[in-house]
């Protein structure tokens, strides 16, 4: 079985036999090492630099119905290797390369960043809980402190560990990994 690569659509596509809503396309038309696009993105491999590569609509819904799904085409609209649409309709296609302008580049240049900044945030938020996880394990245990500072001292480590109900969860991996599932992309925070 040969590997494809897949765009992702916010805006679903329609099929034109049985009206499903279809929100990826697979496609091996570029490096075909399962990669994940979507409008603005760079198309790693794209041997098209400016132009429309015709792609078929692949409908789940038909074929799970035992009907072929009929040729059903997808112009994907390349600009300086960048994927700036995906339109069923050739006319449409062609428009919206002629309509390129540098306000698409800003916006998707902004969703590129802001996704970086998630997944930055994402990442080291999970490295902490884990190096605390970590921590809590390998360090010995704290002498019981007594004194004016007592208090003080407790509350400056507890402020350093993980939460309470991570440290007496029955699994405590298992609740670091649910704290830190990803939700679906978009969760801008
Ligand atoms: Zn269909």
């Amino acid at each position: 079985m040969g590997m494809f690569d897949t765009i992702h659509l916010k805006e679903p596509l329609i099929c034109p036999d049985c009206g499903t809503k279809v929100s990826s396309i697979q496609t091996k038309h570029f490096d075909s090492c399962m990669a994940d696009f979507k409008i603005g993105s760079v198309l790693s491999g794209s041997p098209v630099l400016i132009g429309i590569v015709k792609e078929t609509l692949w409908c789940n819904a038909c074929y799970k119905a035992g009907k072929q799904p009929a040729e059903s085409p997808v112009y994907l609209v390349i600009w300086h290797s960048l994927l700036a649409g995906v339109e069923q309709d050739l006319a449409k296609a062609e428009a919206r390369l002629a309509a390129v302008d540098r306000l698409d580049l800003i916006s998707w240049l902004d969703e590129a960043q802001r996704e970086a900044g998630r997944w930055a945030r994402s990442y080291h938020k999970l490295f902490s809980d884990v190096s605390r996880w970590h921590e809590h394990l390998t360090r010995p245990p704290e002498p019981e402190t007594t004194g004016p500072d007592a208090e003080r001292q407790r509350t400056f480590r507890r402020f350093f560990s993980l939460p309470d109900e991570i440290l007496t969860a029955a699994d405590p991996l298992a609740a670091i990994l649910a704290a830190n599932k990803q939700k679906g992309d978009g969760a801008d925070d």
